[in-house]
């Protein structure tokens, strides 16, 4: 069972496209200024099963991608690895938001120091991810004039790009607005 704090089912601010929204309950980031406090404690929320968030997707003919947000999406990894095999499957592209910096997971991966609260769950999730959007929100570089962020230190990472070329590669919108 996956814990949810809430579910859109077609977005159209949560990436590019259409997109169902799967927002996860569970946040250790404690941002200041934080949008969505009450996702943060990890025994609220509802309690889906993969199953019946699966059905709500396919029943769906609109949506070009999913979202998942919160939150934060990574500390339910292994729990949604099994769900994002499955949308890759089905062509849908994956974007996921985080408060880790994405610098973190690449040392992660290298047996290097790093974030103590990050898993190998996290990083094979990255596996099925197309874009991430990184960082934590920071109230005193909160910006409201680019799409898809809080805050200016956050950044869309290509994310099969920057695994294959060991090297954070941003991710190009297909629109003109950044
Ligand atoms: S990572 Fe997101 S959900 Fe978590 S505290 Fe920061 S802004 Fe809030």
């Amino acid at each position: 069972m996956l814990r949810v704090a809430g579910i859109e089912q077609e977005s159209m601010i949560d990436g590019e496209g259409i997109r169902f929204v799967l927002f996860m309950q569970g946040c250790s980031h404690n941002c200041t200024g934080c949008h969505n406090p009450e996702t943060h404690d990890f025994h609220a929320g509802t309690s889906m099963k993969m199953e019946d968030i699966i059905k709500l997707t396919e029943s769906d003919p609109l949506i070009d991608g999913v979202t998942l947000s919160g939150g934060d999406p990574f500390f339910q990894a292994k729990k949604l690895i099994p769900l994002c095999k499955y949308w890759k499957s089905k062509g849908l592209n994956i974007w996921a938001y985080t408060g880790f910096i994405f610098d973190e997971f690449m040392k992660y991966k290298e047996n290097k120091q790093s974030d103590d609260r990050l898993t190998s769950d996290m990083i094979e999730l990255l596996n099925y991810l197309d874009v991430v959007v990184d960082g934590p929100f920071i109230i005193d570089k909160r910006t409201l004039g680019k799409e898809y962020i809080g805050s200016s230190n956050q950044r869309l990472i290509d994310v099969q790009k920057t695994l294959k070329s060991n090297a954070i590669i941003l991710y190009e919108l297909n629109n003109d607005n950044w």
